[in-house]
């Protein structure tokens, strides 16, 4: 099993290096990270600038990009070969609800997914990196059970899995779970800098706004891991018949419209 790890908190982030040390032992591994950290940087390809690829002194590589800018690279001219799987994290807190839209820890996984190699998205649920190890023998196990059952070499498929930040024996068993939502982000925090110029920082995301049961933030709040499948097709598949109506009724007098 050939895995290609990357991450979006940057190559030296503690979760990239505990994912690497657990990973190892079941499989051949590279890693091909940011070089800084790209949180929140989605699926953001880097088009009008050139990457540069260096290599750390414990083996890693390291992308002056983003996230899929190193799984595109890797996959589409670094690498000579076809990972198994691509893996990213472990993320230094939760992506849980509409976190997968902001994303790049997904957004790593999710470019993999769009080249058709399966790819999963760890997280740990608090920032600070507690028990870290854990979560890379969670992901480990994980990754074990997924070449076992044999769900490697098919269709492609593309997980998102958080991992509350719990020594490994209190961590609970894998729940299957549908995203939760959450509240808007609070508001920005303004700021004068020192020459006087005001400076906008975006804000924390907000709190769970549906974490009923069956949704992510429901599951790793009892202690679960946390795993959902993703898919990518944005289609509002349940308005496309109202909007087709509302489109008909408008006829041709739409573009005419003054
Ligand atoms: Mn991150």
């Amino acid at each position: 099993m050939k895995i290609l790890i990357s991450n979006d908190d940057g190559y030296q982030a503690p979760g990239i290096v505990a994912l690497h040390e657990a990973l190892r032992e079941v499989a051949d591994v590279e890693v091909i990270a940011p070089e800084h950290n790209n949180s929140a940087k989605s699926n953001a390809l880097t088009l009008a600038a050139p990457l540069y690829v260096h290599a750390a002194h414990n083996g890693f590589r390291y992308v002056t990009g983003t996230p899929a800018d190193c799984v595109h690279i890797a996959l589409k001219g670094l690498l000579d070969y076809r990972p198994d799987l691509v893996v990213s994290g472990i993320n230094n807190g939760a992506n849980m609800g509409d976190d997968t839209i902001y994303s790049g820890t997904v957004g790593a996984a999710m470019e993999a997914y769009l080249f058709g190699i399966p790819a999963i998205a760890f997280s740990q649920i608090e920032k600070g990196w507690a028990h870290v190890d854990a979560a890379a023998q969670v992901a480990r196990r994980l990754v074990r059970q997924i070449e076992r059952q044999n769900m490697l070499g098919g269709e492609a498929w593309l997980l998102n899995v958080n991992i509350p930040n719990l020594p490994l024996e209190q961590i609970k068993p894998v729940r299957v779970c549908r995203l939760g939502r959450r509240h808007a982000g609070e508001r920005v925090i303004v700021q004068d800098n020192p020459r006087g110029e005001k400076m906008y920082w975006i804000a924390g995301a907000g709190g769970a706004k549906d974490s009923s049961e069956g949704t992510d933030f429901h599951a790793t709040a009892a202690g679960h891991v946390a795993l959902t499948p993703l898919q990518i097709d944005l289609t509002d598949h349940q308005r496309l018949p109202a909007w087709a109506e509302a489109v008909d009724r408008l006829g041709s007098t739409a573009l005419d419209a003054p």
